[in-house]
């Protein structure tokens, strides 16, 4: 008898973890949810995403994909279509080695969030500026600030992309505080499907970031002694990354 009820409980279980993963991947969780991680999968081999926002900047974004490619560790890069249009190379060069591209928006302006049609361009102008230099349309958008009020999220679903959210890997990143803190910072928020969120630039502005550059390769070498494996947000939430 108790051996029926543990089985049975383990099949509920299943079928619970079953359903969250099908509702994660459906159509509807597109053009509602605002997904911040992916199903946590096997506990005895976790994954997690590292995505990079506000980039490309140089020489930041070429020193990160040195490390990304010294470990080869894949990663998700949301780009602002002003930046790639500073440095086009760099945009390739993260196709080039395997990642996945992004959008980003254009010009990650707040003020352009606040009214129509700029919202819609900012979706729209972002992703053509990627297409021109990539030659991939990305159809995954993080919206600035991680604003998904109602008619981002439209905006969004009616450009065929989907919204993807995440975890801040430091509340203070934005200020660059010693690397050794980032990285024990982000090792502490890493969950296994987790999303985790860093900044090779500063909105559409550059600047330097030399501590979060220096934070990424003792953050993979940490979660990997933690037994966590590395993947791109397109396949951990079952999206197709490009239109
Ligand atoms: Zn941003």
């Amino acid at each position: 008898m108790k051996t029926v009820g543990v089985a049975a409980a383990a099949a509920s279980m299943a079928a619970l973890a079953g359903t969250y993963r099908v509702s994660f991947g459906s159509r509807s969780q597109l053009f509602g949810a605002f997904p911040y991680a992916g199903p946590a999968g096997d506990p005895a081999a976790p994954v997690v995403a590292l995505t990079f926002d506000d980039g490309p900047n140089e020489p930041w974004t070429s020193r990160l994909l040195d490390t990304l490619a010294d470990r080869e560790v894949p990663a998700t890069f949301f780009q602002v279509g002003r930046c790639a249009e500073r440095y086009p190379d760099t945009t390739r060069r993260v196709l080039a080695e395997g990642h996945v591209l992004g959008n980003h928006s254009l010009s990650h302006s707040f003020s352009r969030y606040l009214s129509q049609p700029d919202q819609r361009a900012e979706i729209a102008g972002g992703a053509e500026v990627l297409r021109t230099i990539s030659g991939v349309t990305p159809a995954l958008y993080r919206p600035p600030w991680l604003c998904h009020w109602p008619w981002v999220l439209r905006s969004v679903a009616a450009a065929e992309s989907a919204v993807v959210s995440g975890t801040f890997a430091h509340p203070l990143e934005v200020v660059q505080p010693a690397a050794a803190r980032l990285t024990a910072g982000a090792v502490r928020r890493t969950r296994p499907g987790g999303m985790l969120i860093l900044h090779d630039g500063r909105e559409a502005r550059g600047g330097p970031r030399a501590a979060t550059v220096a934070s990424v390769g003792p953050l993979i070498d940490r979660l990997r002694g933690r037994g966590y494996r590395f993947t791109t947000v397109d396949r951990l939430l079952g999206l197709i990354p490009y239109r």
